[in-house]
């Protein structure tokens, strides 16, 4: 008998990147979204697929799954800043009680839980790299704060469910992850500044473009995800790609691959954006024997072609 997974956010980039790969490993995958930043185009090539299945809902309501459940990945949420923005009350409610759902369909199920947390629970972070101890620098009423505050309010009801009713659960703090099936248009740097360089139109570097980001290729996030769901670690992991650049050098590197003749032009930089961010990964090392393999070069590579396709 195949074991049951339970992906929320199943139809998003990430969420649509494990439900392959936990179909990939044997199990039976159920894949909940209510399409709001998700797409049945993430997942129509698993249509038909006799040990998949998709539920068109909103995590934040009552779940109901009938049988058994062994693992639950709470994946669901917007993840893009320019989401965030345009849909805050929603961002908080995924987080908050959205978490709070699945967490109760998890301890009904004695299933495992592990949560989608992120990079900025850290905020702009005063200690760098930043290790899973550092416990961040957030603005909780900035316009980020509803991202940030509804992952750090997920962490808690997380360690607070793990504690009170002894639920196996685990936390993976997700940093800037890219691939195919981000969105064209979702506003961040990786398929911002590749669709503007295959349109040859200018590359938009907020600020001067001096910030850091750590880019992870999103087959490596999806290896450290399931090796943290498999492990027996309930605290907080960090997975990412240690290799840091500056906006500004992101920006030249996309034009050079793509052999653009793209400008770079210079926005204002967005409020509360952190000015640095590179995981430190002792951790995954050490318990997960988890670390990237993906060269940033061989992985935007697949990204372009991806995009290539896919511009709209
Ligand atoms: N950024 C940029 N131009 C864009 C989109 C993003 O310069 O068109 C910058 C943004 O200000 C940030 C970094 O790229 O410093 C990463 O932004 P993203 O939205 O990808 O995610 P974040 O890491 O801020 O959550």
């Amino acid at each position: 008998m195949k074991k049951t997974c339970v992906v929320t956010g199943g139809a998003g980039f990430l969420g649509s990147h494990l439900c392959d790969r936990l179909l990939k490993e044997g199990f039976m995958v159920i894949c909940i979204d209510n399409l709001l930043t998700g797409s049945t185009r993430n997942i129509e090539h698993l249509a038909g697929n006799e040990n998949f299945t998709f539920i068109k809902q909103n995590v934040v309501d009552y779940l109901y799954i009938s049988g058994e459940v062994r693992y639950i990945f709470h994946f669901a949420s917007p993840a893009s800043p320019i989401d965030y923005l345009e849909f805050p009350i929603p961002t908080l409610k995924v987080g908050a009680l959205g978490t709070h759902k699945t967490l109760g369909l998890a301890k009904s199920k004695g299933a495992t839980f592990l949560l989608a947390s992120t990079s900025e629970v850290y905020g702009d972070p005063l200690v760098h790299p930043q290790p899973e101890s550092y416990w961040g620098n957030v603005n909780p009423i900035g316009p980020r704060g509803v991202y940030d505050a509804a992952k750090r309010f997920a962490e808690a009801m997380t360690m607070a469910y793990h504690r009170c009713h002894n639920l196996d659960t685990k936390i993976a703090r997700i940093f800037n992850t890219y691939g195919p099936r981000m969105r064209a248009r979702d506003g961040r740097v990786v398929p911002a500044f590749i669709s503007q360089a295959l349109k040859g139109e200018p590359l938009t570097v907020f600020g001067d473009g001096a910030q850091t980001r750590s880019f992870c290729y999103v087959s490596d996030l999806i290896d450290g995800i399931f090796r943290l769901a498999m492990s027996k670690i309930n605290d907080p992991v960090n997975i990412g790609n240690p290799r840091e650049m500056t906006v500004i050098d992101f920006a030249r590197e996309i034009v050079r691959l793509i052999g653009s003749r793209s400008r770079i032009v210079h926005k204002p930089l967005p409020v509360d954006d952190p000015k640095v961010r590179q995981p430190d990964i002792t951790i995954a090392k050490r318990e997960l024997g988890w670390e990237p393999r993906v060269q940033l070069e061989e992985g935007l590579r697949h990204t372009i072609d991806y995009f290539k396709t896919h511009l709209s």
